[in-house]
């Protein structure tokens, strides 16, 4: 029998926004990999009302309740009372969870409060979730066809009481495992990618694909669910290689976080050093790679040279090619990116340079118009770019970036500049 989900979580400061959701996510996450389906989040105030109503309707559709929030020994946390109530259940006081809030109350120098001792009140029958990275207990039970498990909600002590007592007992329900991998495309809208896939992703039941979107890339998940982590993989290895197959350099990676991840990585790897001037993206390149951690063994620097004087005077880009082309233009983009190369002594310099918008520029470029290089030993190159989706700056920016990305990683790999890219 599949067994449906819910997580209750308990706490006015989620309601107002105080704090995000982040144990109900966690749990999801984790509740996957157990092949439990979750189909449902409900947030609830610290009111006793509200959290029965809440109570009533999850043990109406569901058939595992986990619970978080509301352990603690303050008159707002109620969650045990309302669970106990809800199925039936008299709290009794647990002698050995007693023992370990005394214990815990002694290592820091306090004295138990009257209050404290509330934490110990847990519904008959249950299965103690002794919680070593926190006060507040959990527990478990099993009542009219619902199993109910309750964690603490500060996320330090929620995921390892997840982890470490929620998940053995969770495992008696695991029908399996469900694992996924995440192919990266740069260079194909989502649309055109789901066109391509749109039969096959029809036929597959297992694994399944899901495409998304992401700002000026995308994404495609291939999901597997099998009775092990082993068989699971056996599912999910040759589709995943048969999708880099068909996307061939479109693919960028497969689980990787972002574009800048990846080139840094090839950067670490053939030992090659790169620096930026940009125009358009206004130091976004830079501000890219200089957050991705040891960016420094590969990043020499990257110059902002959003007028011509600096793109004259720092990068040497040649007075009459301005005069002649305009600082918008394929001629300025590869003196620029020959201009970084030199002046910041690397191997590859990348240059932006475009319309961001909102206005044309003074030559008449539309908003979108973007030339991006790339100088390397080898020579240089420019892709210019006509981006009339959604021209807005911030959108431009990015990119912008992507491509200059893409060209470095490119070149790095050996690929074509515009193998598979769309004419
Ligand atoms: P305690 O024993 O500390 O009282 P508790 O189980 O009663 O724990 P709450 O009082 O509901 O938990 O929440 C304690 C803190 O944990 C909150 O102030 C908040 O910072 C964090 N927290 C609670 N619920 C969540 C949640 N769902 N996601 C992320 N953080 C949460």
């Amino acid at each position: 029998m599949s067994h449906k989900v819910e997580i209750l979580s308990v706490g006015t400061e989620l309601l107002l926004g105080s704090i995000a959701n982040t144990d109900a996510q966690m749990l999801s996450q984790g509740l996957s990999a157990l092949g439990l389906n979750v189909y449902w989040h409900t947030v609830v105030g610290d009111n006793p009302q509200r959290a029965r109503e809440a109570v009533a309707i999850a043990k109406q559709r569901a058939d595992i309740i986990i619970t978080t929030g509301g352990l603690g020994p303050t008159c707002d946390d109620l969650t045990k009372n309302v669970l106990a109530e809800a199925f039936g259940k008299k709290l009794y006081r647990d002698e050995d969870s007693v023992r370990r809030l005394e214990e815990f109350a002694k290592k820091r120098g306090r004295k138990l409060t009257e209050n404290n001792y509330q934490q110990a009140m847990l519904p008959e029958g249950c299965t103690v979730l002794v919680n070593d990275w926190g006060s507040a207990p959990g527990c478990a039970f099993e009542a009219e066809g619902v199993h109910v498990i309750m964690l603490p909600g500060p996320p330090s002590e929620c995921r390892p009481m997840f982890q470490y007592r929620a998940v053995p007992y969770l495992q008696q329900f695991s029908e399996g495992v469900i694992a996924s991998h995440t192919l990266k495309l740069f260079g194909i809208g989502e649309s055109a990618m789901e066109a391509q896939l749109r039969e096959q992703m029809n036929a597959m039941a297992n694994p399944t694909l899901a495409p998304y979107a992401k700002e000026g890339e995308c994404e495609l998940r291939v999901t597997a669910k099998a009775a092990t982590q082993e068989e699971a993989q056996a599912l999910l290895l040759p589709t995943v290689d048969k999708l880099k197959e068909h996307f061939g350099p479109l693919v960028y990676g497969v689980d990787v976080p972002s574009l800048e991840f990846v080139l840094e990585g090839l950067l670490k790897e053939r030992g090659r050093t790169l620096g930026t001037a940009e125009s358009c993206t206004g130091g976004l390149m830079a501000k890219r790679l200089t957050d991705l951690s040891g960016a420094s063994q590969v990043f020499k620097g990257g110059i902002v040279s959003y007028t011509n004087e600096v793109k004259h005077n720092v990068l040497g880009v040649p007075q009459e090619l301005l005069d002649q082309y305009g600082a918008v233009s394929a001629p300025v983009a590869e003196a620029m990116a020959e201009g970084a190369r030199r002046v910041l002594g690397c191997d590859i310099g990348l240059s932006s340079t475009g319309v961001a918008g909102p206005d044309k520029d003074d030559r008449g470029n539309e908003v979108g118009t973007m030339f991006i290089g790339i100088a390397t030993y080898e020579g240089t190159y420019v892709r210019p770019l006509h981006i009339t989706l959604r021209p807005v700056r911030e959108r431009l920016r990015t990119i912008t970036a992507h491509h200059a990305f893409d060209l470095a990683r490119r070149y790095l790999t050996g690929l074509d500049y515009e193998a598979g890219m769309p004419q």
